[in-house]
């Protein structure tokens, strides 16, 4: 019997062992890479990173999410010692200010809220409990929650406090910096002008530099921000546009003096045409407003963000434009895109620091050492893909289920279709107040049920497990975990305290 014949991508495997491997780019995708390739496989390995200081990095990306302890347990990075490094402050959620309707805010936190039973979630109890008036707001059941509204953070027992951090992203880089050159990184200065494929396998060769100098690799990381200089420019991987759903295309960014005491949360405050963040740092404000520029033009968008800045500008504001979408393949013969030049969804919930640290840990699980095989491509390809289509839709959601309808961007946003995948989830909310996580999904079920609530959806129903419950019981259920978070919050200190005692930046 014949065996079954490989898809052809499958069959096109090219086998040559990959010893010397070159970083395109120097921002925070690149040094992340570096660091982790470094540490990880920096013996077996010789690791070039190209970066050019006169190109520059995009300069922002300051918001993380709770995955980022994780990569730093695996490279053993301290954390003192890298927020101190990088003035960084710590983050418990995200305040979506004025997204359900002009004037109301609610918080997305990295906290669990309330206890789930096994049939189901703590929200079906929650909301049986609004019915009989016995249930505070569903926030008033998540310790992370209460702590980032009341200002305080402190680190406690057996993880008993889910958060992330702000950092400075050019401090973040050099810090990574140093640390991957103390694995044996060679950080080349250069602009790369052409890049050498070969005409039989269309694998990258070399990168040439202004210099004249001529880099050769095995495997190329293509940290080259947006333009994609390797996957796109020269490749030419497709890049898949994603506008028609998410109508932001430009971003204004400007530092500011902080004014007071760093708050423990990201802010995201919705305004006309779009949102704008504020990111409170030891040393500064990142501050920036993202918008879509068929509703409002850069000139009255740079009056807008100026005019809902609280401290002095430090830098003078900057434009960035940006298409929302993916690259159809992030790894294409010897070359993976990780960072900006892979794709970008806009930074609404601070998900793109993730998906460089995603990307790099799977590229480490299926490091090509003795040759880049098509199926590890392939595998590569689909779980990129399978996982930024989760974060999309869960951005779009956003937008989508709003009661805002005061402007014609907020209409357009509210009257759009959205992909299938998220029609259902708001549905099935809607209805049963049931939410399931996929797989290996980033946002869990108390993510998508926070902002689901939290941008105006109440559930028609909900598990009749929760209505056998007597008064009291449920009265005694929901207030022992209220009192719970209320005590333990009432005991951390305030998080500019705890900063201060931690990991106080050096003035630089
Ligand atoms: P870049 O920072 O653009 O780095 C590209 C590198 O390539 C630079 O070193 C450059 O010098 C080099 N390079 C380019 N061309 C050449 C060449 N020809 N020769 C030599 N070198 C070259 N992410 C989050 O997780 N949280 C956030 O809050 C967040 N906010 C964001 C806000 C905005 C408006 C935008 C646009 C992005 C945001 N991001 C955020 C995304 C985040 O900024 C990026 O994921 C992150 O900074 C990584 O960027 P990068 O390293 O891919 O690209």
């Amino acid at each position: 019997m014949n065996p079954t014949p490989l898809p052809e991508a499958h069959a096109t495997a090219e086998r040559r062992p990959v010893r010397r491997v070159v970083i395109a780019g120097g921002g925070t995708a690149g040094w992340m890479v570096a660091a982790c390739i470094s540490k990880v496989l920096g013996k077996a390995l010789d690791i070039r990173l190209i970066e050019s200081d006169e190109i520059g990095t995009v300069g922002v990306g300051e918001a993380t999410i709770p995955t980022l302890l994780t990569f730093h347990q695996l490279l053993d990075i301290n954390e003192q010692a890298f927020m101190a490094a990088t003035g960084a402050t710590f983050k418990l959620g995200i305040r979506f200010e004025g997204w359900r309707d002009v004037g109301e805010d609610y918080i997305h936190s990295f906290g669990m809220t309330g206890k789930d039973h096994w049939t189901a979630g703590f929200q079906h109890f929650w909301l049986q409990g609004r019915q009989r008036q016995l249930a505070g707001d569903y926030g008033d059941y998540c310790l992370e929650l209460k702590a980032a509204e009341q200002n305080r953070f402190a680190h406690l027992p057996r993880a008993g406090m889910n958060y992330a951090f702000h950092l400075d992203a050019s401090r973040y880089a050099r810090f990574l910096r140093q640390f991957s050159e103390g694995y044996g990184v060679q950080r080349i200065e250069g602009k790369i002008n052409t890049v050498h494929t070969d005409a039989a396998t269309d694998h990258i060769r070399a990168l040439r530099l202004d210099s004249g100098a001529e880099i050769e690799g095995d495997l190329f990381i293509d940290c080259t921000g947006m333009r994609g200089l390797l996957i796109g420019e020269t490749l030419k991987v497709p890049y898949q546009d994603w506008s028609h759903w998410l109508h932001c295309d430009s971003a204004m960014a400007v530092q500011t003096h902080s004014v007071g005491e760093p708050v423990p949360y990201t802010r995201s405050m919705a305004h006309g045409a779009g949102w704008q963040w504020r990111i409170p740092l030891q040393h500064r404000v990142g501050n920036g407003l993202v918008y879509a520029r068929k509703h409002l033009d850069d000139e009255p968008a740079r009056a807008l963000l100026l005019s809902r800045l609280e401290g002095e500008p430090l830098t003078a504001p900057r434009i960035i434009r940006f298409t929302p979408g993916q690259r159809e393949q992030t790894w294409r013969g010897n070359c993976v895109a990780i960072g900006l030049s892979s794709g970008f969804l806009e930074p609404l919930e601070s998900t793109s620091i993730h998906l460089i640290q995603r990307g790099v840990l799977r590229l480490m699980q299926l490091f090509p050492s003795d040759g880049i095989s098509a199926a590890d491509v392939a595998e590569y390809n689909r779980q990129t893909r399978e996982e930024i289509e989760h974060i999309r839709d869960f951005i779009i959601l956003h937008y989508k289920v709003t009661r805002r309808s005061d402007t014609p961007f907020w209409r357009t946003c509210q009257t759009q279709d959205v992909p299938p995948t998220l029609r259902h989830r708001i549905a099935l909310f809607q209805e049963t107040a049931r939410v399931f996580r996929p797989g290996n999904e980033l946002f869990a079920e108390n993510s998508w049920i926070q902002v689901m609530l939290g941008q105006g959806i109440t559930p028609e129903r909900h598990h009749p497990v929760a209505d056998l419950m007597s008064d009291a019981e449920l009265s005694n259920f929901l207030g022992a975990i209220r009192h719970q978070v209320d005590r333990t919050v009432a005991q951390l200190p305030s998080h500019q305290a705890y900063l201060q005692r931690y990991c106080p930046a050096p003035a630089q």
